[in-house]
């Protein structure tokens, strides 16, 4: 079965349709030059900038004054515009694409031919991060065989998409809420760490601990993760949830301070999380800003780029899923995740928390189109400066990766991630939705 998924995936990659454009030619000398560099630190820009790349790598970055352009160097002209460290999106599911009812999706695409049809969902949804700025990306929850396939894909240049870091299916001890391959459920420590061993050794960059789990579920997910050096993202809302997974060592906590499980936190949670420097990732906006905001302009949902990036059949039954969207069962509590959003998100940002982000993109009406400008906007709109903020969906990204080496700021050494933003992310953190530019390692996608 996996191998013929597997051929299938190589069938559909061959389309050639589908992989034009998806390599760009060999990386080059580059100079991106006229624009202001956000360099991904906490710290005032770079106007009237050049950024120098050599290959895959960023060489130089000043002012014009400082860099001159050597000759040999194909000049981007970035004037009037902002140049970032491609953004990190610390939580999205390539499997999802906005569709209302995962007990609708799923069925669907099985109906459809799951080995030819999840993989084209993965490959547009890879394709719109991408376009949308984002460089590297968290997939937290996907059958393996495909996930890994997908980013074995994305690695090789034979489909467009951010550098992925993919969990897998996620650990839980709850029940099923995507087909039974999308988790393992836990029914022992030692069978979570015996799993846990499993995925690393089929090659997972992350796990995703989800909901339910014990103490002692942590403990030996965590201890069996680090003995090879991988990083355990959790899945947690409940403030019993959360100090269990800070005490047992989990390495990111997902979704804490998006509960509308009557917080805000206690004051001790919140203390102890921000001195261990405990990375959160808040998904704030998905359901508690998303869906107000479609209350306000329904429109969105027929945004014509959604329609470009999907084939018609998908985008006809996404379409269709969404007709009645206020009555979704995803949004039953979203009366009281409104209510309680502000703090939620606050009491982290004022705390001065790790904060990275994460959106949940691909859940209903959450699009990897537009998923983190929502999300940096939520924050920034509840008290995140934009400086900070636009270094939480790169620089710190990259930490919580534990890819700072190589990701998430504009300095010479670092790999050529780098976008283009038409507008001021500083003055006006939405500029983030007007990404002309994506440079990954070098080679330019976009345009
Ligand atoms: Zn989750
Ligand atoms: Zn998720």
């Amino acid at each position: 079965m996996a191998r013929m998924r597997r051929l299938c995936l190589l069938v559909f990659l061959m389309t050639p349709a589908l992989v034009v454009s998806a390599q760009p030619p060999q990386p080059q000398r580059l100079a991106l030059a006229g624009g202001m560099v956000l360099d991904g630190y906490d710290a005032p820009p770079i106007h009237n900038a050049v950024i120098l790349v050599d290959g895959d790598r960023i060489v130089r970055v000043g002012s014009a004054a400082e860099v001159p352009i050597p000759s040999g160097y194909r000049v981007i002209d970035t004037s009037g515009r902002t140049m970032m460290p491609g953004m990190i999106e610390l939580h999205a599911h390539l499997v999802l694409l906005g569709h209302g009812e995962y007990t609708r999706w799923f069925p669907w695409i099985d109906r459809q031919g799951r080995a030819a049809t999840l993989p084209k969902v993965m490959a547009i949804a890879a394709r719109q991060l991408l376009m949308a700025g984002i460089t590297s990306a968290v997939d937290l929850g996907a059958p393996l065989d495909e996930i890994l396939a997908t980013r074995k894909a994305i690695d090789a240049g034979q489909l467009p998409g951010p550098r992925m870091s993919v969990s897998g299916p996620w650990l839980t001890r709850t029940v099923a809420i995507f087909p039974a391959d999308y988790q393992i459920d836990v029914k022992s420590p030692e069978q979570a760490a015996a799993d846990t061993e499993r995925l690393i050794a089929a090659g997972v960059d992350v796990i995703k601990a989800h909901a339910g789990l014990t103490r002692a579920d942590y403990k030996a997910i965590v201890d069996a993760a680090h003995k090879h050096n991988i990083r355990v993202h959790a899945h947690l809302y409940a403030e019993t949830d959360v100090r269990n997974a800070l005490e047992m060592g989990v390495d990111v906590l997902s979704h804490a301070g998006s509960a509308g499980t009557a917080p805000p936190y206690s004051q001790q949670l919140i203390t102890d999380i921000v001195n261990a420097g405990r990375p959160v990732v808040v998904t704030a906006a998905h359901r508690s800003w998303v869906h107000p905001d479609t209350a306000a302009f329904p429109e969105r949902l027929q945004d014509p780029q959604l329609k470009k990036d999907m084939t018609p059949e998908i985008y006809a039954e996404v379409q269709d899923s969404l007709k009645n969207w206020r009555a979704l069962g995803y949004f039953a509590r979203t009366d009281r995740e409104i209510f309680f959003r502000e703090r939620g998100l606050k009491q982290f940002i004022e705390a001065g928390a790790v904060m990275g982000m994460g959106t949940d993109s691909g859940t209903p009406m959450n699009f990897h189109t537009e998923a983190l400008w929502r999300e940096a906007k939520a924050h920034v709109d509840m008290g995140m400066s934009p400086r900070r903020a636009i270094s939480a969906l790169t620089r710190i990204g990259a930490n919580i990766l534990g890819k700072q080496r190589d990701l998430g700021t504009i300095e010479p050494g670092k790999l050529a991630d780098i976008i283009v933003v038409n507008g001021n992310p500083l003055y006006d953190i939405t500029a983030l939705a007007h990404v002309e530019t994506v440079i990954k390692g070098g080679r330019v996608y976009k345009p």
